[in-house]
Formats: structure tokens, C-alpha cells, sequence
């Protein structure tokens, strides 16, 4: 039965093959070190303050407290030969404040012969010096980044032009509050008792707080034994949402913050009970009242994925219903284009001016490695297709909601 607002969930299709992902960066050999008189002026091209999503020019708003890296992009051809190069940042929060030094993550392996567009070199986080930077500097307000050294490893430093500094802003976001509910039940057909395994709400919870637009996810996860059982029906997931909202209801009577949303995650059986996700509906306004239920198992290719779970893109796909999103309407044909103002071609990240690229700056805990996501490539988290994350459109207009909620409840926050 479907409102006025499709939000059901993605179809499990059936498994994909393996895709090649041409964005993968190739191996480069150095072929000598050079130490530091052999480095003409290096020539920097670009310097990009990223957290999930970003343009060069650090359009996308930056969230107070949340990771984030800079990346200073070199033009290598400006290289006599090739060379390690190491990087260090002084960053400050004002002009004249106190300056914090930081070191690149790596080395940077550069060649001369390396002609790769800066365009092209920001799919590939090996391309760039990377920089984490430490919460101390994320904090709301400006911040001056500037390129203190560029060396080669075990050289002097190298004298360099270019772009040397970019001042950004920091803002406020409020934290996503979460109350995740596994919801155990039994499958009628084989006696078989199934609960969500922890690395489903383990992967939700990383993606959440490596997607959204947060600096942390309060969180917070049960097991209930679901009022229904398997085999699954159309009906199924309207009685998960309506079991999570009354489980809500009294929570929230009875001290749970009132801004917290809440999901139920229910095991699909290794296929065999796959439970379609859906939120109870995609509100105009703020309302953390919404809940909304997605199944979790292990993806072998489901939206090409291959990890040990889709439970992330998933659960925060229909989070992303309650905090009012719509869907873009891609793969064309297999949902709804209920977001009219969604600007990207096929729900991709980016248009093919390749203006934004994901970034995943990983999860060591869960062994998630830091990644570019090409933003051609990957597909907003809100479409039905392949390889999803967050788009900035998606990115901003669930920071705008989330503070809605936030004044909602507390009208002094500004
Ligand atoms: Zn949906």
C-alpha cells in the first residue's frame, strides 16, 4: 500500500558480479630519491578541507567537531625527479591565535612524469598529502590552514608556491540521536529463532557517524522479540514500525529525548525472510517521532556492496525518510522522483564536472580504510542503485533538518 509518498525500501535484486572499480589508484614506482637541492619550487594546486563530501573549493558545509581531513594537492610536474614527499599543516583558529602542527598521514610518492588532473587525483587518496586533523581545531568557528613544510624524506625542506592557505568554517550540528532496535522473531517455517549480529548495528552506527552530516551519534541499541514471524509479508514491515513507535512512545514518557529516532533492524535469514525497509512516512517538518525499519544480512553484491553488511546504507537510507528526504528517482523506473530539487544526474554524487567526491575517512575499528569516492561513480544513499553515500544535497538538507529538531525542543538554540 503506498501513500502519496513512495518510501519503501530497496528490492534485494538478485547478486551482482564483482564490478570493477576504475577509480582504483595504480601502484606508481619511484624510480630515484632526491634529496632537498634537487627540488625546484613545488607548485601546490589546491588545498581541500573534506569530511564526507566535498568540492575543491570546500563548498560543502563543515560540520563542528567532526573528522576531518585536508588534502594539498601538488603539481608533480613541477618535480625534478622523483621523491618521498612529507608535509606538514599549521592551522589555527584565528589570525593571530595559537598554531597546532600536523603531520601528513603519509608520504606522498611523487614523479615528474605524473601529469594526473588535479580533477582525476581527487579520486585517489593517494594522489594528495593527506592530513587528519585533531578535534582540538574542528571546533565551530574559522580556521586557517596553511602549508608550513614540504620536504622530501630524509632532505631539507623545499621552498613552494602556489596555493599555500584556505580559511574555513566550522558550524554547529547537532549530533544524530539514535535508538536502534533489533527485533528477534521466529521464522514459522523452519523453528529457526533470527536476531540481527552486532556487525549490523556495528556497520549503521560507523556509517551514520562517517555519512551524516554530525560531529557523533548518540546511540543506543536493543533486542526485542518482534510481534510477528516469518514468512514475511506486505504487511510486515508496517508492524515493525508500529511495534518501534509504541516501544518510542513510552521510552520517550519516560526520559528518552524527544529528538531521538528510532529503527528497527530485522535479520533477513540469509535471504530467505528479506523484510523490504520503510519508513512510517517522510515528514515535511520536524518530527523525530518517525520511525522507520530496514532489513540487515550480508550484501554478497547487493548495490555493490561486499562487505560484511548492507545495514548501513540501508538503515541510513530510511533515516534519511525521517529526517524528510524523498527519493531522487534513480535507477529511473525502479523508484519514485518524489525529490524534485535532487541536482544530480543519475543520483550520482556528482554531476561528470566530477565537482564533488565522497569521502570515507574510515572506521580502523571495524577495519574500514580511508577512501575517495569518485563522485560519478557512487550514488546518493537516498537513490536504489549501486555503491551509495551521501550527496551533498542529502548532506545539507539533513543538517538543516536536524537543527528544525534541535529548535524544536530547545527554542534558544540558534
Ligand atoms: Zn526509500
Amino acid at each position: 500500500m503506498m501513500g502519496k509518498h513512495e518510501n519503501k525500501g530497496m528490492a534485494r535484486p538478485q547478486i551482482q558480479s564483482l564490478d570493477s572499480n576504475p577509480y582504483v589508484a595504480p601502484r606508481r614506482r619511484v624510480t630515484s630519491k632526491l634529496s632537498g637541492p634537487a627540488l625546484s619550487q613545488i607548485t601546490i594546486q589546491a588545498i581541500e578541507i573534506c569530511q564526507a563530501i566535498q568540492s575543491v573549493e570546500s563548498s560543502v558545509t563543515l560540520i563542528a567537531d567532526k573528522a576531518t581531513m585536508v588534502r594539498v594537492y601538488i603539481d608533480q610536474t613541477s618535480l625534478a625527479g622523483g621523491v618521498q614527499l612529507r608535509g606538514e599543516l599549521k592551522v589555527r583558529k584565528t589570525a593571530t591565535g595559537p598554531a597546532t602542527y600536523v603531520p601528513a598521514l603519509e608520504d606522498l610518492a611523487a614523479d615528474p612524469q605524473d601529469a594526473t588532473k588535479l580533477i582525476d587525483k581527487r579520486n585517489l587518496t593517494g594522489a594528495s598529502l593527506n592530513f587528519r586533523l585533531p578535534t582540538t581545531v574542528t571546533a565551530a568557528g574559522a580556521l586557517l590552514v596553511e602549508v608550513n613544510r614540504i620536504w622530501p624524506a630524509g632532505g631539507d625542506d623545499a621552498m613552494f608556491g602556489g596555493v599555500t592557505s584556505s580559511t574555513v568554517e566550522f558550524v554547529y550540528g547537532p549530533p544524530l540521536r539514535i535508538r536502534c532496535i533489533g527485533l528477534r522473531y521466529v521464522d514459522t517455517g523452519t523453528g529457526q529463532t533470527h536476531t540481527p549480529d552486532a556487525v549490523h548495528f556495528a556497520y549503521l552506527r560507523s556509517f551514520l557517524e562517517r555519512a551524516y552530516p554530525v560531529p557523533s551519534v548518540d546511540w543506543s541499541q536493543i533486542v526485542v522479540e518482534a510481534n510477528f514471524a516469518a514468512p514475511f509479508n506486505d504487511q510486515t514491515v508496517l508492524r515493525a514500525n508500529a511495534q518501534i513507535a509504541a516501544i518510542r512512545s513510552s521510552e520517550v514518557d519516560n526520559g528518552m529525548d524527544p529528538r531521538t529516532h528510532y529503527l528497527a533492524l530485522v535479520d533477513d535469514a540469509r535471504g530467505r525472510n528479506f523484510m523490504r525497509g520503510r519508513a512510517m512516512g517522510i515528514p515535511d517538518a520536524a518530527a523525530p517521532d518517525t520511525v522507520a525499519s530496514a532489513p540487515c544480512g550480508v550484501p554478497n553484491g547487493f548495490a555493490g556492496d561486499h562487505d560484511l553488511s548492507y545495514a548501513d546504507w540501508y538503515g541510513a537510507h530510511e533515516l534519511g525518510h525521517t529526517f524528510g528526504r524523498f527519493h531522487p528517482g534513480f535507477p529511473a523506473g525502479t523508484q519514485d522522483a518524489s525529490d524534485p530539487d535532487f541536482p544530480f544526474e543519475e543520483g550520482q554524487l556528482s554531476d561528470a564536472d566530477q565537482k564533488f567526491v565522497g569521502y570515507d575517512l574510515g572506521d580502523a575499528g571495524l577495519g574500514i580504510r580511508l577512501q575517495a569516492l569518485a563522485g560519478t561513480h557512487h550514488h546518493d544513499l537516498m537513490t536504489y542503485a549501486e555503491r551509495q553515500w551521501i550527496c551533498a544535497h542529502t548532506f545539507e538538507a539533513i543538517r538543516t533538518r536536524l537543527i528544525e529538531e534541535d529548535r524544536q525542543f530547545d527554542p534558544a538554540i540558534v
